[in-house]
């Protein structure tokens, strides 16, 4: 039984917490960051990274397979499973080992082991105590599933579908967000049949409608099959797939079910309600400086309500770190935090989709660009499709950036500094972007919006 006293107690340390131990560190405090299992959390060792050295490999059956068009000689010869994980493993090692020299360096104190709070300064981990004059939560979300829908066998999270040994020839993936249609792109450039079940009417519902629609032509023309607007109802599994039925009375077989429909705060048995934070179905409620209903207890990542990104949690746990050494930092908006779906084609954007940006501001009141890929050189030269949408409100700033093509995500810093320094077209269209970039389609719409279109 050992007391451990701090200046910051962080219980978790994912993107969120081990952000803000760093900062805080850097700022003087001393930190005590409590892991139950590895410093990185979801995003270093079954989220962010891992999926996309999953869809590297899947890019590069892709480009493998259409070489010829390019005037090289290869043939695609399947997927090595084996070659795949330790490709993606040995990404995620390095970084891990990165990640833990940092916060060695930083001088934090990282106890292992889970962790209960006990009251607003105290961490109980075992049988030993972990206090703070400041805690902040950090513990994340899981993958959640639908009432009666159990997961195991052949049912899977994203976490069990990163650690196939095998590529499924058939897959039925449940949720056509972010999670659900990244590992459709992958599983579809590896040679599997893929047949998404959204319950919503579009496939990324949560972007631009405009863009949805263009993401649906993209997988379909993919061949990859999605039913849209249709609830799941049931599922049944044995040794050789699943029989998954949806409500309209559709049925489905194949090797696998994934189920990705949304994530869900991991918080329960943490002593955070008996402490006194104030809850909303799982969630701790934050008020903006991320401050729990507990003086001296903040919040940070997944378990507050909102986007669910590493790069928010990363801001949010910056933020607390700040506003804790009394820096007063800038309160975050949700609004201006870039968002990236990580397929072929990639979507991305920032700020007010276009119906969103008229309801805010008035339909006559904003005008929107739409800006296509086909008019890009560089996207020409890549062979790749999509297009940039850019709102601005009329006489006004830019408020939402919206794409869709290969490799969108890159471009989104752009974007990013035009929405959150609510830049006005005709400010950002003198600035100069190279070519052949598809940046520079950022350009043209800029340009188009202030009124002097050069290639449109
Ligand atoms: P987590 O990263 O989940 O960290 C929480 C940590 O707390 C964990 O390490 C956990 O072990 C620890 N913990 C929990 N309870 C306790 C306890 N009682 N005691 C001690 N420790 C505890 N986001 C992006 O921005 N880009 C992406 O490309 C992206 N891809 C994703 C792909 C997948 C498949 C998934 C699942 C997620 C993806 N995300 C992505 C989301 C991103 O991973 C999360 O938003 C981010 O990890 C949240 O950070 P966090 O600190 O809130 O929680």
């Amino acid at each position: 039984m050992s007391e451990q006293n701090f200046d910051l107690v962080i219980l978790g340390g994912g993107s969120g917490g081990y952000a803000a131990a760093l900062r805080a560190s850097q700022l003087g405090l001393s930190v005590g960051l409590i892991e139950k299992n590895k410093l990185g959390g979801t995003c270093l060792h079954v989220g962010c990274i891992p999926t996309k050295a999953l869809l590297h490999s899947a890019e590069v059956a892709d480009v493998t397979r259409e070489s010829a068009k390019y005037g090289v000689t290869a043939e695609f010869g399947g997927i090595d499973i084996t070659a795949v994980t330790s490709y993606r493993e040995g990404i995620v090692a390095s970084k891990y080992k990165g990640l833990q020299g940092l916060i060695k360096a930083r001088g934090i104190t990282v106890i292992e082991g889970s962790g209960r709070l006990v009251s607003p300064t105290t961490v109980q981990v075992g049988d030993d105590t972990v206090t703070g004059k400041n805690v902040i939560l950090a513990t994340g979300s899981y993958s959640r599933s639908l009432p009666g829908l159990e997961i195991g066998g052949r049912v899977i999270t994203s976490e069990q579908a990163l650690e196939l040994d095998f590529v499924p020839k058939k897959v039925i993936v449940l949720g056509g967000g972010v999670i659900g249609v990244e590992f459709s792109s992958v599983w579809k450039s590896w040679g599997a049949d893929v047949q998404i079940v959204e319950a919503l009417p579009h496939l990324v519902p949560n972007e631009d409608e405009a863009i949805s629609k263009q993401f649906e032509r993209a997988f379909r023309k993919r061949g990859i099959n999605f039913s849209l607007g249709v609830r799941f109802a049931s599922v049944t599994q044995n040794d050789q797939g699943v029989v998954v039925t949806l409500e309209d009375g559709q049925t489905f077989e194949a090797e696998l079910l994934l189920v990705a429909v949304g994530r869900g705060p991991s918080t329960a048995g943490l002593g955070y309600e008996e402490a006194g934070v104030t809850m909303d179905r799982g969630f701790v409620i934050t008020n903006e400086r991320l401050a729990t209903s507990v003086p001296g207890v903040y919040a940070v990542g997944d378990i507050v309500p909102g986007l669910q990104l590493a790069h928010r949690g990363f801001q949010q746990g910056i933020f607390v770190a700040e506003e804790i050494a009394g820096l007063n930092p800038i309160v975050i908006d949700d609004l201006n935090i870039p968002k990236v779906t990580y397929s072929d084609p990639e979507v991305a954007s920032i700020g007010y989709s276009e119906a969103k940006a008229a309801e805010k501001f008035g339909a006559d009141k904003i005008t929107a660009y739409d800006y296509n890929l086909a008019g890009n050189g560089k996207s020409h030269i890549l062979g790749t499709a999509g297009s940039v949408k850019v709102v601005r409100v009329n006489d006004g700033p830019i408020v939402g950036v919206h794409m869709i093509g290969a490799r969108v995500g890159e471009l989104i810093g752009e974007a990013q500094l035009a929405v959150n320094w609510e830049a006005y077209p005709e400010d950002i269209a003198p600035l100069i972007h190279a070519h052949p970039t598809q940046n520079e389609a950022l350009g043209e719409a800029f340009l188009a919006l202030a009124g002097k279109p050069l290639h449109a």
